[in-house]
């Protein structure tokens, strides 16, 4: 048994922050590495020591296994901590710690490639005895036999790429006549994100729920399960809620998943931490293997929360040789716990990745509150990672209780300056099935109403003009006596009606208000309201509306207005005599990006012939890639931007003259 003294963290973001906190308090020496884009992140100075190992693109600092082991070398790190996602599941990496005497926090390289492919896993546990669900995972490709054996399996099926992940290269194929071109796009994204078109068919489990088991081996060959956990709450197959205990939990099929999740782990001489995914056939009750992740989860403070355990710990105790130090019998379920995973994104645009600094960031004092966070107060979010931000852990007594305390923080939440997905969750833990528990794999495409998770009403559309006109004024009066060093106290002043106008998204707010003498009076359209000042700084504004009293917080930044309140939530307003004249002239034939993004490919050169549907050029936002296609046929004109280069939303791209 060696003894690890110092870890190096081959990830970044909230889980290097997770594993340095472990690091901490088990005395071990903490190394960060980070790229360029991470150089003010909260992970790089919270670790004992920091490399700085590249540029922004993960393929030159967190995917380049060459420097990570550098900077390991140089540190004088033992062991490399992988995280989740880069080289967390990358065999070849795992071996080459081994091979440059370094050890790699994560089981034996033999059983990552193992899973690596899906149609091997499956194969694996077929034979050992696990429910897999029934399909074709043969060599032949051809597009023959494909659709011979979708036949067989009958519609509707699943197509997976079996080199996947992520969801991509998944299609659902409901009946024959769909197939041959959802095997042709399924091959296409599968070549492009894994470099290999190998598919998989699977029977398509129609109503279904992802429920995972939590699984540790040693080096002993002891195999344990830490109970369930329930991930159907999903976005674009990827997880966004995630709880345990699995509101359909009984103790006699916990038994039969979790003996089976141990089963699959045995066929495979598992050490160290994984998760044995399984899809729960809501319909049948019967359930089916989907795959192992060789890693530490995204949700596994869910399972800590419930079990008490460090699973961080657990990890780097069994990766030195140490035995697992708890039976399956000791391992206890307390309480109930739930995950909500924070994005930089816009829901209500098909979830699109946003960018930009976020000004305040802060979550309130809860008991049983655990926040994992990437980033705080004053952080970029750049275009060149996940957009995951921070996960929101809650755990209580009940699944009630919890869900509850859970809604409470996130209208609590203040994070000021960019659209994340807080609406959509917080619609989501009000939506009543979800309460219930009575939810699937499909629950946020079938339930949840993207159009409506921004609106606000029109009295607190009002509220929020009231605050950044009495913060704007508050400014204006401060500015005001310190150049006339008038006395202090703005109840001196007198003032006509002031108008102002407002835009919050595409709504458009126009008022009129005066000062009185114990406060301001605010006309709207339709209604008058009576507002007093209780309270201000730089960033809260405390007032009273109508007998209302309630605290704000404020952040400006050029011409808008962040405000929040919990009933409200974050939201932007901008004032409109500052409102940017924003005339783009629309090229004709010009193709813009889209949102923020890098260039990753330029398919095509000046003077191209084009025909509609070209691939154009390829961008990549936050790990998403993005085809740019010909909507016309056509010529290249004129190319305006190169590989590699970033470009904001809105750049001009390229121009085609159309024919
Ligand atoms: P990936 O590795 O890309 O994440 P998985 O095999 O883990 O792919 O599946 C991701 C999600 O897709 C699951 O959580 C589930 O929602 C859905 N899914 C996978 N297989 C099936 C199936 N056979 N029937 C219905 N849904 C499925």
């Amino acid at each position: 048994m060696k003894s690890i003294n110092t870890i190096l963290i081959a990830n970044r973001g909230e889980i290097a922050s997770r594993v340095i906190r472990t690091c901490k308090k088990m005395g071990i020496t903490s190394v960060a590495v980070y790229a360029d884009a991470d150089k003010n992140a909260p992970f790089v100075r919270q670790a004992d020591l920091a490399v700085h190992i590249g540029a922004s693109e993960p393929s030159q600092s967190y995917l380049d296994q060459d420097k990570i082991i550098a900077a390991a070398k140089r540190t004088g790190a033992d062991a490399i901590h992988p995280g989740y996602g880069f080289l967390s599941e990358n065999a070849d990496f795992a071996r080459l710690c081994k091979a440059e005497g370094i050890i790699f926090i994560g089981p034996n390289p033999e059983a990552i490639a193992a899973m690596g492919s899906k149609s091997k896993a499956k194969a694996m546990m077929k034979r050992a005895g696990v429910p897999v669900v029934p399909g074709y995972d043969g060599e032949d490709q051809s597009e023959a036999t494909l659709k011979t054996e979708a036949l067989k399996i009958g519609f509707p099926v699943l197509l997976k790429a079996t080199a996947g992940g992520g969801g991509k290269g998944m299609r659902i194929v409901h009946e024959e006549k769909e197939i041959t071109t959802a095997i042709a796009s399924a091959k296409r994204e599968a070549k492009n994100a894994f470099g290999d078109d190998e598919l998989l068919i699977e029977k398509y489990i129609a109503s279904g729920r992802h429920i995972e088991f939590q699984i540790f081996g040693d080096q002993h060959k002891h195999v344990i399960h830490l109970l369930e956990r329930e991930c159907s709450i999903q976005r674009r197959y990827q997880k966004v809620i995630e709880e345990s205990p699995s509101p359909i939990m009984t103790e006699a099929l916990r038994k039969s998943m979790g003996d089976a999740a141990v089963l699959a782990a045995q066929a495979m001489d598992y050490d160290n931490a994984g998760t044995v995914e399984f899809i729960y056939d809501d319909t049948s009750g019967a359930f089916y293997f989907l795959e192992i992740n060789t890693r530490l989860q995204v949700e596994h403070p869910v399972t800590e929360a419930i079990t008490g355990l460090d699973m961080v710990q657990m990890q780097i105790q069994s990766a030195q040789g140490t035995p697992l130090q708890i039976t399956q019998e000791e391992v206890v379920g307390n309480g109930y716990a739930i995950e909500a995973r924070l994005y930089a994104e816009d829901a209500a645009n098909n979830y699109a990745p946003v960018t930009g600094k976020i000004h305040n960031y802060q979550f309130p004092d809860v008991d049983g509150l655990r926040v994992e966070s990437a980033i705080e107060s004053g952080s970029e979010i750049s275009i060149f990672y996940d957009p995951m931000i921070a996960k929101i852990i809650v755990k209580d007594s009940n699944r009630i209780n919890a869900h509850t305390k859970l809604l409470y923080v996130l209208q609590q939440f203040i994070c000021q300056g960019i659209v994340t997905n807080l609406p959509f969750l917080k619609t989501l833990l009000q939506h009543e099935d979800f309460q219930k528990g009575n939810y699937n794999t499909h629950f946020v495409q079938e339930k949840i109403d993207l159009s409506q998770i921004n609106k606000i009403s029109d009295q607190q559309i009002q509220e929020v003009a009231i605050v950044a006109t009495l913060y704007d004024w508050n400014k204006r009066e401060q500015s005001r006596k310190t150049l006339r060093s008038l006395p202090s106290g703005w109840r001196n002043n007198c003032y006509q009606y002031q108008k102002e106008v407002f835009h919050i998204g595409e709504q458009v707010v126009q008022l009129q208000y005066q000062y009185v003498e114990d406060g301001f009076v605010f006309l709207f359209e339709d209604k008058e309201r009576k507002v007093a000042m209780i309270g201000i700084d730089e960033t809260t504004l405390c007032i009273d509306i109508d007998g209302l009293q309630k605290t704000y917080a404020v952040a400006k930044v050029g011409e808008d207005y962040f405000v929040h309140s919990p009933t409200i939530g974050n939201v932007k307003i901008t004032q409109e005599d500052r409102f940017p004249i924003k005339e783009k002239e629309k090229v004709s034939g010009g193709y813009e990006s889209p949102i923020p993004s890098q260039v990753v490919k330029i398919n095509i050169q000046s003077g191209d012939a084009i025909k509609e549907g070209d691939p154009l050029i390829v961008l990549s936002s936050m790990k998403m890639e993005n085809v740019l296609v010909a909507n016309q046929d056509g010529k290249v004109e004129e190319i305006y931007v190169a590989e590699g280069q970033n470009v904001e939303a809105g750049f001009l791209l390229l121009k085609i003259n159309e024919e």
